[in-house]
């Protein structure tokens, strides 16, 4: 199936590793030209560098800490005067696990999140939103996650947020739709990425096992599928969901879990 992509443009937060990169790179096989950001400087540029040199398109890697609105608006800049022609697609996936409770969690990291996991896309929904007009409409994708429905018990403020988030995308695909700008959420259920090593380290030393041992169990305890998903298995659902292809999707939450939410 040709996805008529090619030549389009997209902006993805947290492009520099885990799923956003996989998004990136399955993105650019497909002949889109990107806008990466993430924190880290050298990292989001090398991956920008390495995936125009495999795939021959364009890619800006642009160091932006997307909770920060100050970040948010120069990354937009660099979007601006990079691709003066607008931009076609907008994935709002920068985010990350969380762990506390909310006995002790100060408001700060509250806030922290809910700037990280919401703010984040509002922003970033109105400030791209004109550059999307001037193609004729485009396409976001938020990346939630299950959580957002069925909750883990470590990360109150990640379960809260994600949620948030969900409502926002629906709120906005209500509104966007008028510009022609298709607005989708995907709930992802067990994506092996960096971030779960992060979570294996802490959470599985504190219950003694290992990381590795760790990710198995939560993998067999959890997703009747009995195993986590390669970020590529992700990317290349939320590539169909950014393709024309996919004209009659608007406002859904679409779960990729492997079968872990446990009601429909
Ligand atoms: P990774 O930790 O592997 O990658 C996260 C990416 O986001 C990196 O590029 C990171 O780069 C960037 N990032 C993190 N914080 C910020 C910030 N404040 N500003 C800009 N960029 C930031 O995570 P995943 O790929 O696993 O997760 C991506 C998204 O998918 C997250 O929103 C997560 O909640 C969601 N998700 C993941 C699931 C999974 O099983 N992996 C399941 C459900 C949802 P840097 O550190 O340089 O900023």
């Amino acid at each position: 199936m040709d996805l008529e992509l090619k030549d389009k443009i997209a902006v993805i937060t947290g492009g520099s590793k885990g799923i956003g990169e996989a998004v990136a790179r399955e993105l650019a096989r497909e002949g889109v030209h990107l806008a990466l950001c993430a924190r880290h400087k050298e990292e989001v540029e090398n991956t920008a560098r390495k995936i125009s040199e495999e795939f021959g398109v364009q890619a800006l890697g642009f160091a932006c800490d997307v909770s920060r609105l100050e970040d948010i608006e120069k990354f937009v800049e660099a979007v601006k005067s990079t691709y003066p022609e607008g931009v076609d697609i907008l994935i709002n996936n920068a985010g990350t696990g969380s762990a506390e409770k909310i006995i002790d969690a100060p408001d700060s990291r509250w806030q922290y999140y809910w700037d990280l996991h919401v703010m984040a896309a509002v922003r970033l929904s109105r400030l791209l939103a004109p550059l999307m007009q001037k193609r004729g409409g485009g396409v976001i994708i938020n990346n939630a996650s299950i959580c957002a429905r069925q909750p883990l018990d470590y990360e109150p403020i990640y379960n809260v947020t994600k949620a948030a988030l969900v409502m926002f995308s629906k709120c906005l695909a209500n509104e966007f739709i008028t510009y022609n700008i298709r607005v989708n959420c995907v709930s992802p259920g067990l994506i092996l990425t960096p971030d779960w090593y992060k979570t294996a380290n802490i959470v599985g030393k504190e219950k003694g096992m290992t990381p590795e041992e760790y990710l198995e169990n939560i993998a067999k305890e959890n997703a009747p599928i009995g195993r986590f998903a390669t970020p590529e298995e992700l990317a290349h659902f939320m590539v169909f969901l950014c393709s024309p292809k996919a004209s009659y999707c608007v406002g859904s939450n679409y779960y990729v879990d492997g079968g872990w939410l446990r009601v429909t």
